[in-house]
C-alpha cells in the first residue's frame, strides 16, 4: 500500500528525543529563544514566538488584537473546520468567502463581497502551501490574519508568506510541512501585540515529556502506515461509504494529544533543524510536484500552485470529475491510499449554513489527495501515475 503521506523521522530526530530528558529547563529556553530568533528570521518580521500548535497561535492572534464578540470576521470558505468552533466560542460571527477554483484559495473580489461596516479582521490561507492574492487581501483596509499553517516557506514576489499581515500562524505539527512533532509559531511586526502574547503565555510549563510522549506516538502511527498490515487496516477503515468518519475520530484522538505547555527545547531543535531544510526539501519534492500535475489523466485537474507566488509544498490535491467513493474503492484495490471529501479540507460556508459559495462546495465534492511525500521515489511516483490512469478511466466508464 501506497499511503497518502508520510512522515519524515531521521536519526537526528531520534537523537533530539534521547537527549530531551537531559535538557535542563534553561538549555531548554535557550534553545527557544535561537529558534524564535531564527524563524523570525526567516519569515523577515521582528517576533516569532513559539506556542503549543497553530490554533493556540490563532486564538492569541485573536484576543491580543482585541476581537471580541459580534465582530464580524472574514474566512475561507475552504480551510481546516476545527477552527471554526476556535472563533465562534469567542462569539465573533463568521463570514466565509468563496475560493478561486482553480488555487482553491479566496480571491480578493470574493473578500470584498463578504466585507460588511462590522468586519474587524480577514483570515486569509495560503492552501496547501500555496500562496493567495495576500497583497490584494491587505489592500482592503481591514487587519489580516495570515494562517501559514501549510505554508512555512512560500513567498510573494520574494518576500515570504506570513510577513503580509498583522500577523501571522504557523503548525509545526507531524503532518505538516514544518514539523516538530506539535507546537505552533506566530509572527508579526506588531511590538504591542507579540507583547500581549508572550504575556498570555507566562506561567505554562516548559516540560519535554508532553512533546516526547507525542512523538512516541506519532512513531507509533507510521510504523504502522509502512507494515504490510496498512493495506488491510485503510480498506476497513476507508473501504465502504465511511469518507471522512475515521479521519473525524483521528482528528479528536490528536486533539486530545495537544496540551498547552511551553514550546519544548526538543521542538525548538527539530524546528530549528526543518526551518534550515525548507529550500532543500522544496528542491527535492518541487519536480515530483511538477511531474504529477502533469502526468494526471483525463478527469483530474491539479491545484493551480504558481498563480500568485512560489509555493511550497504540503500536500498533492486535485480535482477528479467522478464518483469519489467509487474512485477511492478502486484506489484501494490497487494499493493506492487517497484522501477525499473531509478528509482534504472542509467546506466551511456549508458547515457554518451559508449559501453563496458554490465554488467551495464543487471543490469539496471533487478534491482528491494523492499519495506525494518527502522521501518517495520517482519509481514510487511512476508507479502511483500508471495505477491512477487505470483506475480514473474506469470509474468514468462507470458513469
Ligand atoms: C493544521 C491547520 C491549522 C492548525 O494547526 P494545528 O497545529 O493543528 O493546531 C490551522 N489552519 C489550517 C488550514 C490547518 O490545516
Amino acid at each position: 500500500m501506497i499511503p497518502r503521506r508520510r512522515l519524515t523521522l531521521d536519526m537526528a530526530d531520534l537523537a533530539d528525543w534521547l537527549r530531551a530528558p537531559f535538557t535542563s529547563p534553561a538549555a531548554a529556553a535557550a534553545e527557544v529563544s535561537a529558534f524564535e530568533r531564527e524563524f523570525a528570521q526567516a519569515i523577515g518580521v521582528p517576533h516569532a514566538v513559539a506556542v503549543a500548535s497553530g490554533r493556540d497561535a490563532l486564538c492569541l492572534i485573536i484576543d491580543g488584537l482585541g476581537l471580541k464578540a459580534g465582530d464580524e470576521i472574514v474566512i475561507p470558505a475552504y480551510t481546516l473546520g476545527e477552527l471554526l468552533p476556535l472563533l465562534s466560542e469567542r462569539g465573533l460571527v463568521l463570514v466565509p468567502a468563496d475560493i478561486d477554483p482553480a488555487t482553491y484559495n479566496m480571491t480578493v473580489e470574493s473578500v470584498r463581497k463578504a466585507i460588511t461596516p462590522r468586519t474587524r479582521a480577514i483570515l486569509a490561507l495560503h492552501l496547501l502551501g500555496v500562496p493567495c492574492d495576500i497583497a490584494g487581501l491587505c489592500g482592503l483596509g481591514l487587519p489580516v490574519i495570515e494562517d501559514c499553517a501549510h505554508a512555512p516557506g512560500a513567498t510573494v514576489d520574494g518576500r515570504p508568506v506570513g510577513s503580509f499581515g498583522v500577523a501571522a500562524l504557523f503548525s509545526l505539527e507531524a503532518n505538516k510541512a514544518l514539523s516538530a512533532f506539535g507546537g505552533g509559531v506566530m509572527t508579526t511586526r506588531d511590538d504591542a501585540l507579540a507583547a500581549k502574547v508572550r504575556s498570555a503565555l507566562e506561567g505554562r510549563p516548559r516540560r519535554e515529556w508532553p512533546a516526547m510522549k507525542k512523538m512516541l506516538l506519532k512513531w507509533v502511527e507510521e510504523m504502522m502506515v509502512r507494515s504490510p498490515l496498512y493495506a488491510v487496516a485503510a480498506r476497513l477503515m476507508f473501504g465502504g461509504d465511511r469518507a471522512g468518519r475515521f479521519e473525524q475520530f483521528y482528528r479528536q484522538a490528536n486533539n486530545r494529544v495537544r496540551p498547552k505547555v511551553a514550546f519544548s527545547g526538543m521542538q525548538a531543535r527539530m524546528g530549528r533543524r526543518r526551518l534550515k531544510g525548507i529550500a532543500a526539501r522544496q528542491a527535492r519534492l518541487e519536480p515530483l510536484w511538477e511531474k504529477l500535475a502533469r502526468a494526471l489523466p483525463p478527469g483530474f485537474e491539479a491545484q493551480q500552485r504558481t498563480h500568485c507566488g512560489a509555493p511550497v509544498f504540503y500536500n498533492f490535491v486535485a480535482r477528479f470529475r467522478g464518483d469519489l467513493n467509487q474512485f477511492r474503492k478502486r484506489a484501494l484495490a490497487q494499493g493506492l491510499d487517497v484522501g477525499i471529501f473531509g478528509e482534504v479540507m472542509d467546506d466551511t460556508a456549508r458547515m457554518l449554513g451559508h449559501e453563496g459559495c458554490p465554488r467551495s462546495a464543487e471543490v469539496y465534492r471533487q478534491a482528491v489527495l494523492l499519495p506525494l511525500y518527502d522521501g518517495m521515489t520517482e519509481a514510487r511516483l511512476d508507479w502511483v501515475i500508471d495505477r491512477l490512469r487505470g483506475i480514473a478511466a474506469s470509474v468514468q466508464e462507470q458513469r
